[in-house]
């Protein structure tokens, strides 16, 4: 399909709209050109008037055609322009394809910001639902689904002050890679990245030890820590201990309120690592399953069982780990929604104090949904729906909520928890309400200034190799965080 842009560039937005529909169409873009006589093709139009202008879109797909316009009064407001170009869109392709996403047209990754947002103007939650609706067309049950999350935020939000903040620590390597994979995390299978962990463990700890004194200087005080990756226990008992070692060593953790590792896949998690997790002061620990079913677990390349998980788990647990999450995905490949519903069930089996329910993203070059892709998408929503409706009835609460792109469905991952265990860190993050430090390969620093909400962030070497190589040069960008906290 073709986008033909006349007096104005909205790309972004409109691009966004329209994935709602066509999540795996690829469009071409046009600025104020002739577009071409035949295909599909939508016009976004803004066209100056005698003292007003008009808004117009119009979408052809096939035979069919829709189109809407509105006339404005005065001087171009792009803000307003782009979301009335953005909701005339959203109903024009409504109408033609016949889907109605649950998010409406909220395409940020962040809705709930915005539910804090208009708490924090006092507004009440008919008038949140009332905005929502009319600003976004978000479905009701979104919409109870943002609001819950944000108040389970409330109490978290509130207790920050503009000089506290989270430590990342990251960890980018796994035992295998498994088939859905987005992140950047090198399998130490290959034994390049498996030689490259001894350098990256010294180079890491050297950048905690740094990191700790710029901290130290400005006066900053650490709040949480997470340890995450990758699979943080890929690394050997030795290697996770220098590490862990090392933060104990440069920080003061006597105080902070919260401490993660991300044990991740039970292929990697010993007695051994949890026994150092806990005795260097790690209060919580994850251990993502993905699935209880065997036969997606090989399907998606992970080399143990659900009863491997299950093991690790209860070895968590007799070394005293009383605060333990679990992650979960819907829609891997060959899963259906009774597979989700066994794992969603053997979990709550389990009664870990956390679970989160994330949902596939699909790479753009994936063929998961090339062919049956309205009938896979509908039974993610099922297994979504299903597992949050059992971890609501089970007493776990929604308190941490993200959208990313190119997810089945548009949908979204929520962290559930029993209360009082709500991931502080997920939520600071989510939320960009905390300053995060972070260390290692991919680690993205957030510096944040919780009075005008000003952000700038500081972007480590996305790759081991070059963390290590070009060590050197990348420190020298965390004058950055003193240069942010100046006058702070
Ligand atoms: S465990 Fe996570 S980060 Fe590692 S390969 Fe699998 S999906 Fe990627």
């Amino acid at each position: 399909m073709t986008i033909c842009f006349i007096g104005n560039k909205f790309k972004y937005e409109i691009e966004a709209v329209m994935k709602l529909f066509l999540p795996l169409i690829t469009f071409d873009f046009l600025f104020d050109e002739q577009p071409p006589q035949d295909g599909d093709i939508c016009f976004i139009e803004r066209v100056l008037g005698d003292g007003s202008y008009r808004l117009s879109v119009q979408v052809k797909m096939g035979e069919k055609l829709e189109e809407e316009l509105c006339k404005r009064i005065g001087e171009f407001y792009d803000k307003a322009d782009e979301a009335d170009l953005c909701r005339m869109l959203y109903r024009i392709m409504q109408r033609l394809t016949g889907i109605t996403p649950a998010w409406g047209c909220l395409t940020g990754i962040r809705p709930v910001k915005k539910v804090n947002g208009l708490l924090a103007e006092g507004k009440s939650k008919t008038e949140i639902f009332d905005i929502l609706k009319k600003e976004y067309y978000v479905s009701d049950q979104k919409l109870e689904l943002a609001y819950q999350t944000a108040i389970a935020q409330t109490e978290p939000l509130k207790a920050l002050d503009k000089r506290s903040y989270s430590l990342y620590i990251s960890i980018p390597f796994c035992p295998s890679r498994c088939s859905y994979c987005s992140f950047v995390s090198h399998s130490i299978e290959s034994g390049s990245a498996k030689k490259l962990l001894p350098d990256y463990v010294k180079k890491l700890c050297e950048e905690i030890e740094q990191t700790a004194q710029i901290a130290r200087e400005l006066d900053l005080r650490l709040d949480t820590i997470y340890i995450g990756g990758g699979t943080p226990t890929a690394l050997s008992a030795e290697q996770l201990e220098a590490v862990m070692a090392a933060v104990k060593k440069n920080f003061d953790i006597s105080k902070i309120r919260e401490y993660t590792v991300e044990a991740g896949r039970s292929d990697t998690i010993t007695e051994k690592k949890l026994e150092i997790i806990r005795d260097f002061g790690a209060t919580r620990i994850s251990v993502n399953p993905q699935t209880m079913c065997d036969s997606v677990l090989k399907a998606i390349g992970r080399r143990h069982t659900a009863e491997d998980v299950v093991s690790a788990f209860k070895s968590a647990r007799r070394l005293g780990f009383d605060n333990i999450n679990m992650d979960t995905i819907a829609g891997l490949p060959t899963d259906t929604p009774e597979g989700f519903r066994h794992t969603v069930e053997t979990l709550c089996g389990l009664d870990p104090e956390s679970i989160t329910i994330h949902t596939l993203t699909v790479k753009r070059s994936s063929n998961l949904f090339a062919e049956e892709e309205k009938n896979i998408d509908g039974r993610i929503s099922e297994m979504v729906d299903f597992g949050q409706k059992r971890l609501l009835d089970t007493g776990y609460i929604p308190y941490y909520l993200y959208r990313q792109k190119n997810t089945a469905q548009n949908l979204e991952n929520v962290g559930f928890a029993k209360a009082g265990y709500e991931c502080l860190y997920n939520i600071y993050i989510m939320e960009e309400a905390q300053t995060i430090l972070a260390v290692g390969a991919g680690g993205s620093t957030k510096l944040v200034n919780t009075d005008t909400g000003k952000i700038v962030r500081l972007f480590n070497y996305k790759f081991p190799y070059e963390y290590i190589s070009r060590y050197d040069k990348m420190i020298v960008k965390k004058d950055g965080i003193a240069e942010f906290f100046k006058n702070i």
